[in-house]
C-alpha cells in the first residue's frame, strides 16, 4: 500500500517540543571534560561564570538530565518560525530516478537563514534572565551574527558584533541586516580593543580572522561591566538548543509512520547535526534503532576524517577552555579558493566521542561537487541552499545514487540547515567555472596538527 505523505509536513504548535533533549545523558561514556588552560584541571561550574550565563553554564557541563523545559518566552519566539517544515523531496527523487525516499529538515525558514537562531534565541534569553547589560561575539560569514541580532532585539539586549573584515567588506548586507536589528557592527580588527589596535598598529592594512576577530569580543566583554561572550557552535549547550529541530524532525516521521535508514548532516562545528541526530542517536544508544548517521566535511577542512582526537583550544585567540575533540589544530586555516563554509577546525566534543566510539561516520566532500549538488537541489526543489547545507545534500544524492545501482528502498533524512542568498559570490563563481577543490596535502596540514598544545600529564 502507497502512503500518501504530504510535500511538507507542520507539526502543530501544540505538538511542537516543550523540552529540549540532553544526548550526554544517554551517552555509555561522557567525552573527556573541559580544561581550564590555566592549571590543566577540569573546567568547574565558578570557572565558566566569568565567561558563561550561569544557567547556559550548568546546561554546558551537565551529562545527567535528559529533558530540560524550554522556557516560555523561549516558546513564544520558535512559534514565530517554528515548527519548521519536514519535507518530502519528490522532485528530486525523481530525477535522480532512485527507490529511496529522501527527507529533509529545513531550518532556512527565518530571516539569519539558518538553524542558528534557534541557540541565539535561548543564549539571549538567559542573558536577559540573569539581568545581563550586553552581549558580545564575533561572526566570521555572517549568519550566527544575524541570529544573535535577531534574537538579541527581540530581548532587547545590546549587542556587539565583530565581523572579519574581509568577510564585512565582502558582505555588506549582512551588516545592514544586523544594524536593523540594533546589533551594533565593527569590521575586526578594530581600533576599539587592545587586540585590534596592535594588529592594525604592526598591520595597518591586515583583514581580519576569526582568531581576532573572537579575541576582540571576549575583551570587549570581559571589560565591559556586565557583558558576556557567547558562541554559537561547539559548545554542549548550543547542541542542546539544537535538539529542537531532532525532536521536531523525529515526530513527524513519526506521525508519517516512517524512520530513517540513514540521517546525514553537515558538520562545521557539530551543532545543526547534533541537534538533527540527538533522538535517532538516543534510539541508537538505547537499542530501539539502529540508523546509519554520517556527518559531512569539506575535503579542505577534514576535521573529522583526518583530523586527531586530542585536547586543544576552541578559538584560534586560545583564549577558550581545551576541549578534546577532532581538530586539524586552531591555528589551520583552509586555503584561500574554499568558499563552501564549516571552516573550523574542530568539532563538538559530544559528536568526537561518537564518532571516536563508532556509532556515526564522517565523509569529506570536495567544493565543486558541492556546488553540483546544491544547483540540482535547488532546481528540482525550489530552495537555493546555503553551501555549508550543500554538503548534506551531496551525501544524500550520493547515498540515493547507491540506491539505485542496488535497487535497495532506503529511507534518507538530511538537515537543510539554511539558504544560500549572501553566498552569491561562490555561487557565480561555480557556474563561471572557475571554482576548484583543493585537498590538503599531509605536510599541509602537519604544521597546525604538531602546534596543538602540550598538556603535561595529559597529552604529549
Ligand atoms: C553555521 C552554519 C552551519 C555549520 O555550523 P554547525 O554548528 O556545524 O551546524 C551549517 N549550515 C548553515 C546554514 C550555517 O549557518
Amino acid at each position: 500500500m502507497t502512503k500518501n505523505i504530504p510535500h511538507r509536513l507542520y507539526l502543530t504548535e501544540d505538538q511542537m517540543p516543550k523540552q529540549w533533549y540532553n544526548l550526554r545523558a544517554d551517552m555509555k561514556e561522557q567525552h573527556d571534560p573541559m580544561l581550564n588552560p590555566a592549571t590543566g584541571k577540569p573546567a568547574e561550574l565558578e570557572d565558566l561564570y566569568p565567561v558563561f550565563c550561569k544557567e547556559l553554564a550548568r546546561q554546558e557541563l551537565d551529562n545527567e538530565t535528559r529533558y530540560f523545559d524550554i522556557p516560555e518566552e523561549v516558546q513564544d519566539i520558535y512559534k514565530i518560525y517554528r515548527p519548521s517544515p519536514l519535507c518530502r523531496a519528490y522532485n528530486l527523487e525523481k530525477a535522480l530516478d532512485t527507490p529511496a525516499k529522501i527527507y529533509y529538515k529545513f531550518e532556512g525558514n527565518n530571516t539569519s537563514g539558518s538553524h542558528k537562531l534557534n541557540s541565539a534565541v535561548a543564549q539571549a534569553y538567559y542573558a536577559k534572565e540573569q539581568g545581563l547589560k550586553g552581549l558580545t561575539t564575533e561572526t566570521g560569514a555572517g549568519q550566527w551574527g544575524t541570529a544573535l541580532s535577531e534574537a538579541c532585539s527581540y530581548f532587547n539586549i545590546p549587542l556587539e558584533v565583530y565581523m572579519v573584515k574581509v568577510s564585512f567588506n565582502q558582505k555588506p548586507f549582512r551588516k545592514n541586516i544586523m544594524e536593523t536589528f540594533g546589533a551594533q557592527v565593527f569590521a575586526s580588527p578594530s581600533e576599539r580593543t587592545e587586540a585590534g589596535r596592535k594588529i592594525l598598529a604592526e598591520d595597518p592594512q591586515n583583514s581580519g580572522s576569526l582568531g581576532c576577530a573572537i579575541s576582540e569580543a571576549v575583551e570587549r566583554a570581559v571589560t565591559s561591566d556586565g557583558y558576556r561572550y557567547v558562541l554559537g557552535s561547539v559548545l554542549n549547550q548550543v547542541l542542546l538548543h539544537q535538539s529542537i529541530i531532532g525532536l521536531e524532525a523525529h515526530q513527524a516521521m513519526e506521525l508519517l509512520d516512517e524512520y530513517p535508514d540513514l540521517v546525514i548532516g553537515c558538520a562545521g562545528g557539530g551543532s545543526n547535526l547534533g541537534g538533527l541526530i540527538a533522538p535517532f542517536m538516543r534510539d541508537k544508544l538505547t537499542g530501539k534503532a539502529d540508523p546509519r548517521i554520517i556527518a559531512v566535511e569539506p575535503a579542505s577542512c577534514p576535521s573529522f576524517t583526518r583530523g586527531v582526537y586530542k585536547y586543544d583550544f576552541c578559538d584560534t585567540g586560545k583564549i577558550t577552555p581545551m576541549a578534546k575533540m577532532y581538530t586539524l589544530g586552531c591555528t589551520f586555516k583552509p586555503s584561500a579558493n574554499h568558499a563552501g563554509g564549516l571552516r573550523y577546525h574542530g568539532m563538538s566534543p559530544i559528536l568526537s566521542k561518537l564518532y571516536h566510539d563508532k556509532y556515526m561516520e564522517a565523509v569529506a566532500v570536495e567544493q565543486t561537487k558541492v556546488f553540483e549538488a546544491a544547483t540540482l537541489f535547488a532546481k528540482y526543489e525550489t530552495i537555493l541552499p546555503a553551501p555549508e547545507s550543500a554538503h548534506a545534500i551531496r551525501s544524500a544524492i550520493d547515498e540515493a545514487l547507491k540506491c539505485k545501482e542496488s535497487g535497495e528502498e532506503k529511507t534518507i533524512l538530511f538537515g537543510l540547515t539554511g539558504t544560500g542568498y549572501f553566498d552569491m559570490v561562490a555561487y557565480a563563481s561555480f557556474n563561471e567555472g572557475t571554482m576548484s577543490d583543493h585537498i590538503p596535502t599531509d605536510e599541509e596540514l602537519q604544521p597546525s596538527i604538531d602546534a596543538i598544545p602540550v598538556i603535561p600529564g595529559i597529552q604529549e
